[in-house]
């Protein structure tokens, strides 16, 4: 159905480009249980405003906008922290999750002044789909969070779309060593190329011993968790250096075991969060001088009409080599 304005600070955007995330394939698996039936899925995209609420004062009809996967009011106590994931007015992840989602023609959009950010004339439109999720939840829950500093030793581990987001922007830092693990050989190859300096196979379960070889025994500054399950929390807990970081960016469905026998004196910390996109407007100024380059996480392209074949293709993303599928609403 068409949606409609239902408070004054919404937006109606006619959606150009959406995409499938990670989370998508969760949701559709059940494990995400806020997701009832006939929720039209989906937290990303840009598109045109078609009709706006009375309320919305940054933006018009007509303006090309990028969707944050993250809707916040801007005015309550975790907004004006600036942890909008938290927002405490009927913001946070609520878009293809408690509302209908990006994966349609339309979508209203809440809080359109604070959820919405204006496209610079000329920008890519395609690569801007990273903006709304993927980048800014690698960048803040993994690269934020894990304090990387020049010289790091950072590994990810994890290299579907949001290890590689975190290995993108890692490299504001100038870490200087970038591990890339994964079980997939296609995936370590696109780090190679997205500038991860070493590689680790991990289908044989050998990866703890051999960061730690890598490091000549002392573990890694920052490890970050980009799957969310419990073998690869177990690895970060095994690789991280006296004084480290452990950044979780996984979705856990399980619980995973805290080994504070052996971290308890290391100093080191854990870090959660659920991405706040506080940093878009930073992130979006990094994409458009060209600093990143987004484009090449985007290895298939749909119609609307097709979704359910774009569904088959990225749920089975190691045997089509699928990163970030486009979706279009031509
Ligand atoms: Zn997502
Ligand atoms: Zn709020």
């Amino acid at each position: 159905p068409m949606p409609i304005i239902t408070s004054p600070t919404d937006a109606i955007i006619k959606i150009t480009k959406t995409t499938i995330c990670g989370t998508d394939l969760h949701i559709v698996k059940g494990d995400v249980p806020t997701v009832t039936d006939g929720r039209i899925l989906g937290h990303e995209g840009v598109g045109i405003i078609d009709q706006a609420g009375g309320n919305v004062s940054n933006f018009s009809v007509g303006d090309h906008v990028l969707i944050s996967c993250i809707s916040s009011c801007g005015k309550c106590i975790n907004c004006k922290k600036g942890m909008y994931s938290h927002c405490e007015n009927g913001g946070g992840w609520v878009l293809g999750n408690l509302i209908d989602g990006t994966q349609a023609e339309y979508v209203r959009v809440p809080f359109a002044d604070n959820s919405l950010y204006p496209i610079p004339a000329g920008a890519d439109e395609e690569a801007l789909v990273m903006l709304s999720d993927i980048l800014p939840t690698g960048f803040e829950c993994g690269v934020l969070n894990g304090q990387v500093k020049p010289g790091d030793t950072v590994a990810i581990i994890g290299g579907g779309p949001i290890g590689l987001a975190a290995l993108l922007t890692a490299q504001f830092y100038s870490p200087s060593d970038i591990i890339m693990v994964d079980v997939d050989d296609n995936r370590l190859e696109v780090s190679r190329r997205f500038g991860a300096t070493q590689f680790i196979n991990n289908s044989d379960g050998k990866a703890v011993e051999q960061i730690m070889a890598l490091t000549g025994n002392r573990g890694v500054d920052v490890a970050i968790e980009a799957i969310g399950i419990p073998v690869s929390f177990d690895i970060c807990q095994a690789i991280v250096a006296a004084g480290g970081h452990i950044a979780n960016i996984g979705v856990h469905g399980k619980p995973v075991q805290l080994n504070l026998d052996k971290l308890w004196s290391r100093n080191i910390t854990i870090t959660t969060r659920l991405v706040d996109t506080v940093t878009t407007p930073m992130l979006l100024n990094a994409v458009m001088s060209g600093k990143v380059q987004l484009r090449q996480l985007i290895t298939h392209h749909f119609a609307l009409k097709d979704v359910m074949q774009a569904y088959d293709t990225f749920g089975n993303a190691m045997k089509e080599r699928a990163l970030k599928v486009i979706i279009s609403n031509d």
